[in-house]
C-alpha cells in the first residue's frame, strides 16, 4: 500500500519504542517525515535510518517555541503537514495517591495531554486549517480507561487525552480534519521486555511466566507488538478512515472492551 504518497507526517517521541517503528512504516508507504524528540542524537539516528524522506528535529513537545519550530521545520523542508502522530509520552514516577506530588502529576500531564494540544494547535494553524485537510492521532493508554494503581498522574492524563481527542474532532471537522486516539494495552517494546526480565529475576522465575501472568486476563493471551499498534495508527491517519473521527480505539488483545 502507498497510503501516504504525497503526504507529510510529524511523529513526536520518535527516538525510542513505537515512534521510530511507526515512522519507518509511514516512510515505507510514501510519507515524508519530521521526527521529533528531546534527545538529538537518538532522533537523528532514527531519521538517518529512514534516509532522505526523514528530517530530525530536537524538540521538547511541552515547549511552545520548540513545537512551533518543529512544525516550521516541516513547512520549510516539505511545505505542508498532513499527519500528526502525538506519540511522545512519559510514565512519571509511580506513587500512591497519598504520596502524589504536584510536580509529578503536572510534569506527566504536560507531556501526556497538554503537549498533544500544543502540537495540534501548531499544525492546525501553520498548515492543516489553511489546506483544509489533515489527520491527527493521539496515543492514550488502557490506564486512561479504568486507572492503574500508583499511576494517578499517568492515568488521569491519558484519560483526559481521550476527551481532548473528542473536542478536537468536533472543532476541526468543519475543516475536513480528523482526530482520533489509539489506546494501546501493553506493547512488547525493549522497555517492556527489560521490565519483565527484571521482575523475573526479582521473583526467581522466568520471563515466560511473568508474561503469562500479565497475559492471563487478556482474551487473546498475547501482547501487541509496536507494529500492531502502528497499523491502527496508520489506518486512522490514512484516507481509509475518512469518516472516522473523535474515536478512541483499543489495541490491547481484548483487555478493555468499550
Ligand atoms: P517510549 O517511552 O519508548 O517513547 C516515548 C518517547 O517520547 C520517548 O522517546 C521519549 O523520549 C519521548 N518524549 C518524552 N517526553 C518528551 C518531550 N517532552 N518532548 C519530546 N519527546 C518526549 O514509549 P512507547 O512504549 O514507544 O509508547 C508510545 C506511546 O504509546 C506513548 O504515548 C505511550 O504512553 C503509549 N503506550 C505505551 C504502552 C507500552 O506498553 N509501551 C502502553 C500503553 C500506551
Amino acid at each position: 500500500m502507498n497510503r501516504f504518497e504525497g503526504k507529510v507526517a510529524i511523529v513526536t517521541g520518535a527516538s525510542t519504542g513505537l515512534g521510530p517503528i511507526m515512522a519507518r512504516m509511514l516512510a515505507d508507504e510514501g510519507a515524508r517525515l519530521v521526527l521529533a524528540a528531546r534527545r538529538r542524537e537518538l532522533v537523528e539516528e532514527a531519521a538517518a535510518a529512514i534516509g532522505e524522506a526523514a528530517v530530525a528535529v530536537r524538540a521538547d513537545v511541552t515547549d511552545e517555541a520548540d513545537v512551533a519550530a518543529m512544525v516550521e521545520a516541516a513547512m520549510t523542508r516539505w511545505g505542508q503537514v498532513d499527519v500528526l502522530m502525538n506519540n511522545a509520552a512519559v510514565p512519571g514516577t509511580d506513587k500512591w495517591i497519598w504520596e502524589q506530588t504536584v510536580d509529578n502529576f503536572l510534569d506527566t500531564y504536560k507531556v501526556d495531554c497538554m503537549a498533544a494540544m500544543l502540537c495540534t494547535r501548531e499544525v492546525l494553524n501553520r498548515s492543516m486549517m489553511g489546506r483544509r485537510t489533515g489527520a491527527i492521532v493521539n496515543f492514550s493508554s488502557g490506564a486512561g480507561w479504568d486507572g492503574m494503581i500508583r499511576k494517578s498522574h499517568y492515568s488521569a492524563a491519558k484519560g483526559a487525552l481521550r476527551i481532548l481527542t473528542k473536542v478536537t474532532a468536533k472543532e476541526v471537522g468543519q475543516f475536513d480534519i480528523r482526530c482520533n486516539c489509539v489506546v494501546p494495552g501493553a506493547i512488547e517494546t525493549e522497555l517492556m521486555v527489560n521490565y519483565m526480565k527484571r521482575v523475573a529475576e526479582e521473583q526467581g522465575t522466568t520471563v515466560e511466566e511473568i508474561a503469562a501472568g500479565i497475559q492471563a486476563p487478556l482474551p487473546l493471551k498475547t501482547f501487541s507488538t509496536p507494529e500492531d499498534v502502528a497499523n491502527l495508527a496508520l489506518f486512522l491517519a490514512s484516507d481509509q478512515a475518512r469518516t472516522i473521527t473523535g474515536q478512541s480505539i483499543n489495541v490491547d488483545a481484548g483487555l478493555v472492551m468499550t
